[in-house]
């Protein structure tokens, strides 16, 4: 049987990587998608140190998941081979310090268009394949802070970007309701030590990672169109 293939954005370090890392140890070939090439080879020889033939299991690509011209060649390329994973991960936090009044409108355009547009384009396209191959798994890297309950005034553009996120990650599980083996969720990783979690947080990206990595192999049907936190649905 031919090898599934993942394509995980914002793969060159943090939760991405740590994505990429467990799903090759899991026999998937994985496109490390990364607006750098350089950032990438680093993260690339980096998991060589802990996985053998990491080159032969994953592929470097270049990916700003905000420029229309890297997706449209993606389009070209690997969405026709056939992308069977998809884990939109890339994320930024503009406004940690910033209100719903002060923070920037070009801040929060930008976090948007990374953490929400970026995943829609991509879904989008990897959709064509999945739909007629009927196999997908799309995880969305969503945050607790995009949730209903989360909402407070704080660091507006990465929370209405993730509950963007997760109002997506339901709308798509309609569109393939017809779909039994195409299952769409979103994920929240918790506070994790990252560049974006900063050193203070409580969980390690093994932690992080795992939730995302369990529901790109996932196989229960039941589990679909879902926000998930430690392999259990977290609400809204
Ligand atoms: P990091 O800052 O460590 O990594 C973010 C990754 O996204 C980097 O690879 C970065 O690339 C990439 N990225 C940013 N903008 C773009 C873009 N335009 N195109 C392509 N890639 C881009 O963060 P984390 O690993 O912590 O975050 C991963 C995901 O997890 C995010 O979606 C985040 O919102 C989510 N999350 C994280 C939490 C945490 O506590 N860490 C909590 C809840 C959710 P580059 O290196 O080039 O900047």
């Amino acid at each position: 049987m031919q090898k599934k293939i993942a394509l995980v954005t914002g793969a060159n370090k943090g939760i991405g990587l740590e994505i990429c890392r467990q799903l090759i140890a899991n026999d998937i070939h994985v496109l490390m998608a990364c607006r750098d090439l350089t950032k990438g080879e680093k993260a690339q020889n980096k998991l060589a140190t802990q996985l053998t033939d990491v080159k032969k299991h994953s592929t470097l690509v270049q990916l700003d998941v905000t420029n229309k011209n890297d997706v449209q060649a993606l389009a070209t390329t690997w969405c026709q081979e056939g992308i069977d994973i998809l884990v939109n991960n890339a994320g930024i936090s503009r406004g940690v310090a910033k209100t719903v009044i002060t923070e920037s409108e070009e801040d929060a355009r930008l976090t948007l268009e990374t953490n929400f547009w970026g995943a829609w384009r991509l879904s989008r396209l990897c959709l064509a394949h999945m739909k007629a191959t009927g196999y997908g798994r799309i995880v969305n890297i969503s945050s607790g802070h995009g949730t209903y309950a989360k909402l407070d005034r704080h660091n507006p553009g990465y929370r209405l970007s993730k509950l963007a996120l997760n109002g997506l990650t339901k709308m798509l599980d309609d569109e393939v309701k017809t779909f039994d083996n195409i299952l769409i969720n979103a994920m929240t990783p918790g506070w994790v030590r990252t560049h974006l979690g900063g050193l203070r947080a409580n969980r390690s990206v093994e932690e992080g990672a795992d939730t995302a990595v369990w529901l790109c192999l996932n196989d229960d049907q039941q589990i679909r169109g879902g926000l998930y936190k430690d392999r259990e649905i977290f609400p809204w």
